[in-house]
């Protein structure tokens, strides 16, 4: 039979259970060994060289010229030592992915022979050619100059016997073409805002990092059925697949007994990791089939980041080796759920504690308030900001879907913090002073020790606060979690500035310290009182609520990345020294782009699979029916013969209608696509591409998901929704 459908599950049926057999040794003996991490920066630095990373880890002090040969020695001698032939500086570019040229430790010398070196400036500074890699006009094509930088404080790894040594990627003007250099920016800019007013309340407060646990869903699928979806394949997602007559209704797969196939993956997948040194910690199954989540141990942002983008390169790659591909789209299926990756985050101190964990004394409640009220007001004045930051092609058909927060953004806190507010909110009188200068007893309503109450969770909003941080639910799976985390420590450490200011205002009036920051406090409470809500967030009502607040609700991508260019996303930005209006202007330009194409791609695929797998069938078996019919007259009587040949002529009627609306409209969706590519503004072309093409993905889809059902299953072309959830 040549139908490649049934080709693929004859070989999916067949596997056999894949090999992996989990390490004798124990985790802790094994965990980061291919990380050139403190201990093997001991070991194979000098004193001196070892000390000067340390400070510029910590401190951020520059290297000299003389201390990079030395260290670049030592990670070379590491490198080589843990088997490893070439090294690479590993970026992020704004493609989404991660990306690396090997260049191997070798330098020729005398008498055609050839030695291991790599020297410091190899180290600190490359300059990849890199004219392929989005720039948003930034930097002109010819001059395809942009450098990668050595980012010291992400651990430098070895993957495929290849140093990857984690940089910034900077263009030739010095003009941010990655991820992770504004993400350093904003980790720099939230220190300095936050330790500041940490030093309202302890002076041994010195630095104040965020932090991130991020818990990433994604599905496994057969690879043998993968590559039987062209769809899946060239666009993550499937555009046709009738729904399964089972999915998810039982809620069978959520925290169920992970299948072995799946598990020899996960077991792989975790010790790939922690040689790596991410700490992955949790895994489970997740709510629709085959779906799946892993979460680690959260860490600094920066290093949590690199983590994850790592973990997505880790899973591919292994997944392939059991037969598996994963899915990281955010809407691999339709009407089953889809993927999301929530992003933990905290703000920790130097002295080992969590701004967001409310405290045990008067003090600690006081500064956690203040904390939590900075956050609550930055987010009200800045969700758009947010909104902006998880916008993507495949997180549309997410947000909003009854699955995954909608696309408003509000703040839940729970019961017993919001009564805490309205307290502050309602409160006058003035308390006694205690030992630190604060009457914080009788004007801070007492906090419970314990937040971490389960039973006061709202799964349903998008940035949740969980007890002692706040999880934002809304960043789509796929996404490199940089994005939405430098924009949120951006909004914050604007706001936190502000916070200063504010009460030095007061405090210069002559207003007692505590007196100054409780005016504030509860200023900010006041304003920011519409982010707050603690209802369901998949009702209509909250949708109707929510308009009435004045809450934005942006439904899509090209009307949400909007916001990266307005005159407060640039005042905000360029103030904190994050981003210039330049490179908001060129990652506005690159994300519409992005949008773009993907949606052109998703439409051609559509059109193609449509016109040249779907109607020849569809004929096909409607050819067979015309004949049966033919054959019935011949041998029956006509009255019997239109009796009983009513619902086959219904079915061959039928069939012709949806095989001539597929071709209408797969015409008409291909003017649509010309409209829109003649535009020359990207905005209007990615809005032409939202509101005109798109559409017809969903009319056609409806056409061929009825004819799914129609035809003859041993014709089918694809394979389908109950084999791709299903088939182990
Ligand atoms: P859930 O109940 O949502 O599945 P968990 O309590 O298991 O969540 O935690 C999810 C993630 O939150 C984990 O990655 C965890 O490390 C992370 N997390 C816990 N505390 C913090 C913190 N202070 N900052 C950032 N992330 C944190
Ligand atoms: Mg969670």
């Amino acid at each position: 039979m040549s139908n490649i459908r049934f080709k693929a599950l004859e070989v999916t049926l067949s596997r056999q259970r894949s090999e992996f057999k989990l390490p004798e040794k124990k985790v802790s003996e094994y965990f980061g060994e291919m990380t050139f991490n403190r201990e093997a920066m001991q070991e194979y630095l000098t004193r001196e060289a070892f000390q000067k990373l340390i400070n510029t880890i910590e401190k951020g002090e520059t290297i000299e010229r003389k201390i990079a040969d030395q260290i670049a020695a030592g990670i070379k001698s590491w490198a080589i030592s843990k088997g490893a032939t070439h090294y690479t500086h590993w970026f992020h570019p704004l493609t989404g992915t991660s990306a690396e040229k090997h260049d191997a430790f070798i330098v020729p010398v005398d008498g055609g022979r050839a030695i291991e070196a790599f020297q410091g400036n190899e180290l600190i500074q490359q300059e990849p050619d890199a004219s392929s890699f989005p720039s948003g006009g930034i930097r002109n094509t010819f001059e395809a100059r942009g450098y990668t930088a050595w980012d010291p404080t992400s651990y430098a790894f070895i993957m495929e016997s290849t140093l990857c040594i984690p940089t910034i990627f900077v263009s030739y003007t010095g003009d941010a073409l990655d991820y992770k250099t504004p993400l350093l920016k904003s980790i720099a800019s939230l220190d300095k805002a936050a330790t500041a007013v940490c030093k309202y309340f302890d002076k041994n407060i010195t630095k104040v990092y965020p932090t991130l646990g991020w818990e990433q869903e994604y599905f496994l699928v057969d690879a043998a059925l993968f590559k039987a979806r062209p769809d899946l394949s060239l666009t993550g997602r499937t555009v046709f697949g009738h729904a399964s007559a089972k999915d998810q209704q039982l809620s069978d797969h959520y925290f169920g007994a992970i299948h072995e196939r799946a598990l020899v993956f996960m077991q792989e997948l975790e010790y790939e990791s922690h040689k790596l040194g991410i700490p992955i910690k949790t895994r489970h199954n997740e709510v629709a089939p085959n779906q799946f989540e892993c979460a680690p141990v959260y860490e600094e942002t920066n290093i949590s980041v690199d983590h994850n983008q790592l973990l997505m390169h880790l899973m591919e790659k292994i997944a392939r080796k059991h037969d598996f591909q994963v899915l990281l789209h955010e809407k691999p299926y339709k009407d089953v759920n889809g993927s999301g990756k929530h992003n933990n985050w905290s703000l920790a101190t130097n002295t080992g504690i969590n701004l967001l964990s409310p405290g045990k004394t008067s003090t600690s409640n006081f500064r956690f308030l203040v904390f939590l009220a900075n956050v609550l007001k930055a987010l009200y004045y800045h969700s758009d900001i947010l909104r902006a930051h998880i916008a993507s092609s495949g997180n549309d058909h997410r947000l909003g879907a009854h699955e995954a927060p909608p696309a408003i953004i509000s703040a839940f806190i729970g019961t017993q913090l919001t009564e805490t507010l309205n307290l502050i909110e309602k409160q006058t009188k003035k308390g006694k002073v205690d030992a630190n200068g604060f009457n914080l007893n009788i004007n801070i309503p007492k906090i419970p020790e314990i937040l971490l109450d389960n039973t006061d969770r709202n799964r349903t909003s998008p940035f949740a606060f969980t007890g002692n941080k706040f999880e934002f639910r809304a960043v789509g799976s796929s996404a490199n979690c940089a994005g939405p985390m430098m924009a949120l420590n951006t909004i914050v450490a604007s706001q936190l500035k502000q916070f200063k200011k504010d009460v030095d205002e007061l405090i210069n009036k002559s207003v007692r310290k505590d007196e100054a920051i409780f005016q504030v406090v509860k200023r900010y409470i006041k304003e920011s009182k519409k982010i707050r809500f603690e209802g369901n967030n998949y009702g209509d009502e909250w949708t109707k609520e929510a308009e009435k607040r004045g809450l934005p609700n942006i439904k899509n991508t090209p009307e949400a990345l909007k916001a990266l260019v307005l005159e407060s996303t640039v005042k905000l930005f360029e103030d904190c020294k994050i981003l210039t209006s330049r490179e908001l202007e060129a990652r506005y330009i690159i994300q519409l782009e992005n949008y773009t194409k993907k949606i052109q791609i998703e439409s051609r695929v559509l059109g193609d699979l449509a016109k040249n797998h779907i109607i020849p069938i569809a004929i096909r078996y409607q050819n067979t029916l015309i004949e049966n019919v033919k054959g019935l007259k011949d041998v029956l009587d006509s009255k019997t013969f239109v009796k009983l040949s009513r619902n086959q002529m219904q079915t061959i009627k039928e069939i012709s209608e949806h095989v001539e609306e597929i071709k209408t409209q797969v015409s008409l969706m291909l003017d649509e696509r010309k409209r829109a590519n003649r535009l020359e503004d990207q905005a209007e072309k990615a809005l032409a591409y939202n509101r005109n093409v798109l559409p017809y993905l969903d009319i056609i889809r409806k056409h061929v998901d009825k004819l799914e059902l129609m035809i003859d299953d041993e014709l089918w072309p694809l394979p389908k929704y109950r084999e791709l959830l299903f088939i182990k």
